[in-house]
């Protein structure tokens, strides 16, 4: 009786529709038992999708060639041969004086017509492997193009099984929103935010707490602003789901990150941290801790600036937001000149003019490839503008949306107003970051220039004609939510 291995190979992918690996195993006995062949030993062959080593089938080969069998039983060329590599090697035993049989087909390995047959079989086997590998690509590639996500949702989302978009997971997601308004108030390191989304209770797919690094992926991910990145093609599609962050709040992540990069975190988070400046030399004011109270210096020698005191700063915003807030006259102005606003040409231009810049923005696109194209810029460099464009393209699309959405409810202008209203309370009884976002929300420039606290805020709160309320109207959801957090104050 000649002595051989057999040889079985099985996926242990969910989809393989494979034989399984006692199926295998039987019909491999049953040929040697009707051969006259006796199997001496066998080596099974678990594949995952993740691996695509064969130690198994090497270890096979270096015993084969020490003489331990004469023969090779396997089941079938398909299975045993995935890839021509393996196939060649098989395909060339005979040579070297061991029988190749195949279970379930007779293939004469003895005659160059048997041999021929069975080269045949591996070739087709082989390109029915690398169809179905395009085939699956095709059909991610055809998902993300229909704004389908084609993988696990992120933390913060949920599946809905194929081909069906990803929502918003009722207790994850509003954490997610959190987590991104915190870092961006610039009031938290990556390593505080991790221990305040801990005691929040944000969890990973796994139920675990989110790592340091799990929270820096989800501030780097934009699916969270309605754009599937696959890191691996460098692609950027524009996915159907709704959205968690809006792209403001998403920049200010961005913002907030390059300013840290390569700088050393700071051991305290005082409040007003990297907010103003000098208004003499345009140097950053930078807070240091005195005998027990947070001072914010210019550090330039020959500066009249010299430091300021948090406490007499923090009063300054106090009295500059009491002045800042609505009275009744300013709300009546506003629900007026919102209605006007709704029909009159100011906002029919103002459409038009961000349907010009979302075209001009999708020609820098186009422009861009062929500077690829023709070599003018290298991959890198193409990378970086590529995503930096898809993320302003994403941004203008939102205003333009945002802007459309000409039926901002009567509510919504209401809780605006009364916010409004409340300026002074509202940073009273604001914590920390909230005070913060108060600060960075309503004022465009904020310096300090020798004793003086210069506090300019943005022209659609300056105006209180409300003469043009397009840079408004199309900011009032992003400033709700900045302005009064829904687990903050409750006005
Ligand atoms: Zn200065």
């Amino acid at each position: 009786m000649k002595s051989c291995f057999g040889y079985i190979r099985v996926s242990t992918q969910k989809q393989g529709e494979g034989v399984s690996l006692e199926a295998q195993k039987d019909a491999i006995a049953a040929f040697a038992s009707a051969q006259g062949l006796s199997v001496v030993e066998w080596f099974e062959e678990k594949e995952t999708a993740a691996k695509s080593g064969r130690p198994i089938f090497n270890r096979m080969l270096r015993a084969l060639r020490t003489g331990r069998a004469r023969g090779l039983i396997m089941h079938k060329i398909d299975r045993s041969a995935r890839n021509l590599k393996d196939w060649a090697i098989i395909s060339e035993l005979p040579d070297a004086g061991i029988d190749v049989f195949i279970a379930t087909e007779s293939y004469d390995f003895r005659s160059r017509g048997g041999r021929l047959t069975a080269d045949i079989q591996a070739v087709i086997a082989a390109d029915y492997i690398r169809n179905l590998r395009e085939e699956t690509i095709k059909g991610l590639t055809g998902r993300l193009k229909q704004g389908l996500y084609p993988f696990r949702a992120p933390v913060g989302y949920r599946d809905n099984g194929r081909g069906k978009p990803k929502t918003i997971c009722p207790e994850k997601g509003p954490l997610i929103r959190e987590a991104f308004r915190l870092y961006a108030s610039g009031a938290h390191s990556l390593r505080s935010l991790e221990a305040e989304m801990k005691r929040r209770g944000l969890r990973n797919l796994a139920g675990k707490p989110l790592s340091l690094h799990g929270i820096e992926t989800i501030l780097k991910n934009p699916f969270y602003t309605g754009l599937i990145e696959i890191k691996r093609t460098g692609m950027i599609y524009r996915g159907v789901h709704e959205t968690l962050i809006d792209m403001r709040t998403w920049r200010a992540v961005e913002d907030v990150r390059a300013g840290r990069a390569g700088k050393k975190v700071t051991r305290h988070n005082h409040l007003y941290r990297g907010l103003f400046r000098c208004g003499v030399c345009g140097e950053p004011m930078t807070p240091e801790l005195q005998k027990g109270a947070v001072y914010y210096r210019c550090h330039t020698p020959t500066c009249p600036t010299r430091t300021i005191r948090e406490d007499r700063l923090d009063a300054s915003i106090l009295a500059r937001l009491e002045r800042l807030a609505f009275r009744e006259d300013d709300a009546e102005r506003l629900r007026h000149g919102f209605l006007a606003w709704l029909h009159s040409p100011e906002r029919q231009a103002h459409l038009h003019s961000l349907s010009l810049r979302l075209d001009k923005a999708h020609d820098r696109q186009q422009r861009l490839t062929d500077l690829l194209i023709d070599g003018t810029l290298d991959r890198s460099d193409y990378e970086t503008r590529r995503r930096s464009l898809a993320i302003e393209i994403a941004t203008l699309a939102e205003d333009k949306r945002k802007a459309e959405e000409s039926d901002l409810e009567p509510k919504t202008l209401e809780r605006f107003i009364e916010l409004m209203k409340s300026l002074s309370c509202l940073h009273i009884l604001a914590k920390p970051e909230e005070k913060r976002s108060l600060v960075q929300n309503l004022f465009s420039n904020r310096a300090v220039s020798g004793i003086e606290v210069e506090l300019k805020p943005y022209d659609w709160l300056e105006d209180r004609d409300f003469a043009d309320l397009s840079p408004l109207v199309t900011r009032i959801a992003t400033l709700l939510e900045n302005l009064a957090p829904e687990h903050g104050i409750e006005i």
